[in-house]
């Protein structure tokens, strides 16, 4: 009969010392919502290292010009928060289109970015956002996420100086109310004297789309003007990126080209 234990460890090193011990028959976990869904009814034989009370990963707070989200902020906190709001609305604007109010005050921050197809992860990485490690080291949250090697999230960090002046987060699903994501889209990016994109950085993430930034469609929308649009390079680009899904690289040109032309823009 399989067994599940969960254990509380009391500081950030000693969690991931034992989920190291533990190799396969570990996990963290946070709101345990993501988790659960692969457990197909039965919970399997796993040590659960419960990461929500673990002192550094909580609070969201502004620190050296950036924003620092802790890991344990759970999805409804972020939502609501302040700070967030005012700094990444566009965080806010995903937190809002995630699950119902129930799932959202048990998720984390960390268990939605470290699903891997959580719809925070494209505005994270779309912000070039850093995953704040153990020993309190920060890494691009794209390098972090290709690991994928057990290491504990503590907390996220955006770095919010100088906001970028085009931004949107769009996520598509099957029908008008809530249903799961086919594909959420973030991209932010600066605007020169000539409101020519640069610096562009968009990402995705959906239902079986682990999430990526897409870097075809970053280079193809680089001196792009807002009324242009993408045209066909752009869903060549999307084509290209997303060649494992190509309905979901259409989706993703559609959205792109008509969200750019109604995107936000900051003065
Ligand atoms: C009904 C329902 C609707 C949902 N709708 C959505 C939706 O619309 N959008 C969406 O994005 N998701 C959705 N989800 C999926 C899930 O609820 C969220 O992604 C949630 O944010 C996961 O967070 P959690 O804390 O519950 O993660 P958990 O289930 O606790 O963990 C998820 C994964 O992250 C790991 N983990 C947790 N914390 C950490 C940490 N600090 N460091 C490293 N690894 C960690 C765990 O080991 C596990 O592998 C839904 C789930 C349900 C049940």
């Amino acid at each position: 009969m399989p067994m599940t234990t969960v254990e509380f460890p009391t500081s950030g090193a000693d969690a991931q010392a034992r989920r190291s011990r533990l190799g396969s028959q570990g996990a963290f976990v946070g709101g345990g919502t993501a988790l659960q869904l692969a457990w197909d009814g039965t919970p399997p034989s796993l040590t659960l290292l419960d990461v929500t009370q673990l002192p550094a990963a909580q609070g969201i707070a502004l620190a050296d010009g950036g924003l620092r989200m802790g890991a344990a902020m759970r999805l409804e906190a972020l939502r609501r928060d302040a700070l967030v709001g005012q700094h990444a609305p566009l965080l806010t604007a995903a937190c809002n289109a995630i699950a119902a109010l129930p799932v959202r005050h048990l998720a984390t921050l960390g268990g939605n970015v470290a699903w891997g197809f959580g719809d925070t992860l494209p505005v994270l990485l779309a912000l070039g956002a850093c995953a704040e490690n153990v020993d309190g080291r920060c890494e691009p949250l794209q390098d972090w996420l290709e690991r994928a090697d057990g290491t504990l999230l503590i907390a996220l960090r955006l770095d919010v100086a100088v906001p970028p002046r085009v931004t949107f987060f769009e996520k598509v699903g099957h029908r008008a109310a809530f249903s799961p994501s086919r594909i959420s889209i973030a991209l932010s990016a600066g605007q020169d004297a000539q409101e020519r994109l640069y610096g562009v950085q968009v990402a995705v993430a959906g239902a079986g789309l682990r999430a990526r930034r897409l870097p075809q469609v970053e280079q193809a929308l680089a001196g792009v003007r807002l009324t242009d649009g993408g045209g066909p390079r752009l869903r060549q680009a999307c084509a290209i990126d997303l060649a494992q899904a190509p309905a979901l690289a259409r989706v993703a040109a559609a959205v792109i080209t008509g969200r750019l032309k109604g995107a936000d823009h900051g003065e």
